[in-house]
């Protein structure tokens, strides 16, 4: 706010450089407070000795700062080279009480329009600072640690955003989304084990969306918990219809894993729907494995305890070390499907690749000798066509997903499979009904 009436006092200001710490949360998690607040303390002089002559620094609170260029080093070199050094000279490790610690600071740089300065300087300052933090946000997503420049195409990306986020909530609440699963085969013996629930969601005012779009903006906006609780609720009342030796698979988002109470609500779903946990696999992305680990530790320790099992998702996809997959108990890997299908892409290419596909061969081969070494069992996803079957089922015993057994389907149409494989729980075969959804209202 101080930093707002400067802007609007002397009308001098030219550039507004939003910066956001990353990741602050987690060192005042993992280091305490008293450490976070030395960091903050350092972060603020570290920026204040870089500022450029006539710059005022500001700090928003929490863990966010501003800097606001006077007119004269507003031009763009001048402020990148200076951005540049800002955000270096801020990675330099601080030194605290406990010791040495690094971090990083993402920023996002908007310059003021001509036409701005002329009469309300406030609503022009407030508009900077918005943009501002638009580009900063951009900063954030395009991996941290960098700056980011205001483009109008930001704005209209926050104004499609801020849209979605709205048919998330409303759709939330006219049950819009539905489980669909994916089923999980044996490769040995051919035999299905389990499915894997994708989440669907047909808006009546977007249309189908694919769970790569609505999920990371339901992550955004804090609707991913309620979400995904209101998804595995249904999902464990569908499988009751199914067979007792059948796996329930559900993907969990990082969001989640940072929230202490969920393995207790998971525990409230599972008792509510009298489902064994020892049935629920629990599927942590590759990607969770970039925060704090010991608390990913913690979480992955305390699913373990509810006795669901917890396998780790897209696996290979890079951010996993042979260090974690060996301190972190986990019951099953999934090698990603942008692996697997390369196996047939390349099978299928012309004389001259055969280099290529030795190359893919040998990515999925390391993978699963990895998992085969450190004795975690296998699945592989995206098994698209038998030329891929073959290929997986010559590198050893492993579980399969994907196409080649037929695209996710609904709640109804995994009851009719089920009856064809006579693989029904008893209460569903007795039942006058095998429409899940008649059961579930009788329920
Ligand atoms: P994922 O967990 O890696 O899921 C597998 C995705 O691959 C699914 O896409 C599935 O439809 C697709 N797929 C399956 N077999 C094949 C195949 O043979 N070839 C190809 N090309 N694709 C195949 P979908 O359903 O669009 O889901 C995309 C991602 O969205 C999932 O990736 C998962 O990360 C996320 N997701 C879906 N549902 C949920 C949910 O309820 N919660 C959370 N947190 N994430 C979800
Ligand atoms: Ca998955
Ligand atoms: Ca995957």
């Amino acid at each position: 706010m101080t930093a707002i009436s400067a802007m609007g006092e002397n009308g001098a200001a030219a550039a507004f450089v939003m910066i956001d710490l990353d990741g602050f949360k987690e060192i005042n998690d993992t280091n305490g407070h008293q450490a976070g607040d030395e960091v903050l303390l350092a972060i603020a002089a570290r920026l204040k000795s870089i500022a450029p002559e006539g710059a005022s620094v500001a700090r928003l609170g929490g863990d966010e700062f501003a800097v606001i260029l006077p007119t004269l080093a507003a031009n763009t070199d001048t402020v990148e080279n200076w951005a540049s050094s800002m955000i270096a000279e801020v990675a330099q490790p601080i030194e605290t009480d406990i010791g040495p610690l690094a971090v990083t600071i993402s920023a996002g740089i908007a310059v003021q329009d001509r036409g701005d300065a002329v009469g309300e300087l406030e609503s022009a300052a407030r508009n900077l600072m918005h943009r501002a933090d638009l580009a900063m946000y951009h900063a954030k997503k395009e991996g941290r640690n960098r700056y980011c420049w205001f483009n109008e195409a930001m704005e209209i990306e926050a104004q499609v955003r801020r849209e979605m986020e709205a048919a998330i909530r409303s759709g939330l609440e006219r049950g819009e989304f539905s489980p669909h699963y994916e089923q999980q085969i044996d490769l040995e013996t051919g035999k299905l084990v389990g499915f894997e629930m994708l989440a669907r969601w047909h808006s009546p005012d977007l249309g189908f969306v694919s769970p790569e779009i609505f999920i990371p903006v339901a992550e955004n906006c804090g609707l991913i918990g309620p979400l995904s609780e209101s998804l595995i609720r249904r999902a464990l009342s569908d499988a009751q219809s199914w067979h007792p030796s059948l796996t329930l698979s559900v993907n969990i988002s990082p969001m989640q894993l940072r929230d202490p109470w969920f393995p207790q609500k998971l525990l409230k779903l599972l008792i509510n729907s009298e489902f064994p946990p020892a049935r629920l696999d629990v599927e942590i992305s590759e990607k969770c494995l970039r925060e704090n680990l010991s608390a990913v530790q913690t979480m992955i320790v305390s699913l373990k305890n509810l006795g669901v099992r917890v396998s780790l998702d897209d696996f290979g996809t890079g951010f996993a070390s042979l260090t974690q997959l060996r301190t972190l108990p986990f019951d099953r890997v999934k090698i990603d499907r942008s692996f697997v299908g390369e196996l047939r892409r390349v099978a299928e290419a012309a004389v001259g690749a055969e280099q290529h596909r030795e190359h893919q061969d040998h990515i999925v081969s390391t993978l699963v000798s990895l998992g085969q070494g450190l004795q975690i069992p296998v699945t592989a996803e995206g098994v698209e066509d038998d030329s891929i079957l073959e290929t997986l089922r010559s590198m050893g015993e492993m579980k399969g997903q994907g196409y080649l057994y037929g695209k996710p389907e609904d709640a109804a149409a995994v009851i009719k499979r089920l009856s064809e494989l006579d693989m029904l729980a008893e209460r569903a075969r007795t039942s006058p009904s095998n429409d899940p959804d008649e059961q579930r209202k009788s329920a």
